[in-house]
């Protein structure tokens, strides 16, 4: 069967959305490649299709017993021969299942790493003939991501057990850094890398000082009378907290998080799905396989603990593409206690300096005076050009100044040291401060030594963190947080570009504006 039939007769689509029928060629040529799409972007076909067209078994790693028991499910009731293994089943289960892969009559197998690596179970697969290996949820390789699994880092030995067979890393969030990572760690630093566009412009972003939270919350919902929305909290007992709340204020909201019994849980969701609750006030734990179409809001309660996450978590609204809003509370306190939960965290020093960085990324987009489209879209490298219109910073921007000249003394001490260093350096060479690193490196004879003497130190890092929000800068976390130049760097360094920024605020005046009374 043509890619086109296997399509249409197990899935019932007559069309493939785009990239979809690339990334199907490229793995039927053999090649590995690598698909980034924002979650319901449709990765799922991208290696269903060949495991179907091609002879042979798919092997697909999954992490999640609960996406595993979800994907299997939805492709048994398409007549797709499929099935998983992973700690859950008991041995005569596990038995059958092998003799199907053995005889060849299933398509698709999937399996946990843990399964995988568990008493050289990798024997048993290497008899099977394996046509296409999918690793889903591939960011889970890299310490780079923001959802580590060890046993994920192991995975590299697929590739050097069947080096003739494509590999297909699947992930809806990764950003560049984390992106090549997962082809190092995969043994695939070649793979073709697709990546579809993130924007969802039928959601709304806006941001709010976390003061008043729950009557806040009141107002907005009262003004969204029947329609569903989540609500993010940072801890479980948070939730039932603000659940309680909101049913005091009359609103039919429930709690859910992985404390709850899995009864409860699924009554919870059930309920949600059918629109007899209107609000689902959550921890993390809430919304990995949940298929809803029209939740019109996401709400975070406090500050997620990173930008994938924010924007996966909002992602779960306007699934049907119709307007929906989303809205994150943010105060200084926040910050402080995700900084405590990272660092009182059993996680290496090197992967909290990571969660440190991301989190600071947040920290950024929360606190940030341009769009925020914007933001969202450079840190998944995409380039935009263009204010969305569509956030609170759009509809109503702060005031601002012609930051060109800041911006070219900026760019231009990153071109003359080379693209190699990180902020702090930088500031010091734009301020002409004395000090070791300077002589170290002999910045002191650069001619943009001091251009930058008129601002304060706060003031350049508020204007440069600026500019790397703004998409003018790069950043490579993966060389010691250097700076670099893109195309707009140059377009503003040449003088084609005016570069307008927001004044810079003092820390206690900002914080004075954003904190709880
Ligand atoms: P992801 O894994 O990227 O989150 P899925 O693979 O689960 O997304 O796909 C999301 C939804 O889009 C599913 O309901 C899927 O059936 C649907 N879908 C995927 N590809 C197509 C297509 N070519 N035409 C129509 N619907 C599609
Ligand atoms: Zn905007």
């Amino acid at each position: 069967m043509t890619k086109e039939q296997v399509l249409k007769k197990y899935f019932g689509y007559d069309k493939f959305r785009p990239l979809q029928a690339e990334i199907i060629e490229t793995i039927l040529a053999k090649q590995d490649c690598m698909v980034l799409m924002p979650t319901g972007g449709g990765k799922s076909i991208c290696f269903q299709v060949p495991a179907l067209v091609m002879e042979g078994i798919t092997l697909v790693i999954s992490p999640l017993i609960a996406l595993m028991h979800d994907q299997v499910q939805s492709l048994q009731a398409n007549g797709v021969p499929s099935a998983f293994l992973n700690s859950s089943l008991t041995s005569v289960e596990q038995r059958t299942i092998e003799e199907k892969c053995k005889s060849g009559e299933l398509k698709l197998l999937y399996i946990s790493p843990e399964k995988l690596f568990y008493n050289d179970y990798l024997n048993f697969i290497k008899t099977l003939t394996i046509n296409q290996i999918a690793i889903d949820e591939s960011h889970c390789v890299s310490t780079w991501g923001h959802d580590f699994r060890p046993e994920y880092t192991k995975l590299n030995i697929l590739k050097e057990t069947f080096p003739e067979i494509p590999v297909v890393a699947l992930t809806a969030t990764a950003d560049r850094v984390t992106r090549k990572d997962i082809l190092t760690q995969l043994g695939v630093p070649d793979a073709k890398v697709f990546i579809s566009s993130f924007d969802r412009p039928n959601l709304t972003l806006s941001v709010l000082p976390g003061r008043n939270r729950l009557k806040i919350l009141q107002q907005f919902i009262s003004k969204r009378p029947n329609q569903s929305g989540i609500i993010y909290c940072l801890s479980r007992k948070n939730t039932e907290d603000v659940a309680e709340g909101l049913r005091k204020l009359g609103i039919t909201a429930m709690h859910y998080h992985a404390g709850v019994d899995s009864k409860t849980r699924s009554e919870v969701q059930d309920a949600f799905i059918k629109d007899e609750i209107q609000v689902i006030v959550a921890t993390i734990a809430f919304g990995m396989g949940i298929d809803k179409s029209n939740v019109r809001f996401v709400i975070h309660y406090s500050l997620p603990s990173n930008v994938e996450s924010y924007y996966q978590e909002i992602g779960r609204a306007g699934r049907d593409g119709m307007k929906s809003d989303t809205l994150l509370f943010y105060s200084f306190g926040d910050i402080i206690t995700r900084k405590e939960m990272i660092q009182n965290s059993e996680l290496p020093d090197d992967m909290k300096e990571v969660q440190l960085a991301k989190l600071d990324r947040m920290k950024q987009y929360a606190e940030s005076e341009i769009c925020r489209r914007r933001i969202l879209l450079s840190y998944f490298n995409e380039e935009a050009q263009n204010d969305c219109g569509n956030c609170d910073v759009c509809q109503n921007p702060p005031k601002k100044f012609d930051a060109t000249i800041f911006a070219q003394k900026a760019l231009s001490a990153i071109a003359r040291t080379e693209e190699k260093v990180a902020m702090g350096l930088l500031i010091d060479v734009l301020r002409g401060s004395q000090n070791r690193s300077i002589y170290d490196r002999g910045y002191q004879t650069l001619k943009t030594f001091g251009v930058g003497k008129e601002l304060k130190y706060e003031e350049w890092a508020d204007y440069i963190t600026q500019l790397l929000n703004s998409g003018i800068i790069d950043i490579a976390y993966d060389e010691r947080h250097s700076l670099k130049l893109n195309a707009i760097s140059w377009q503003v360094l040449k003088g084609e570009k005016k570069v307008d920024l927001v004044r810079f605020e003092a820390y206690e005046a900002k914080k004075a504006r954003l904190d709880e009374e």
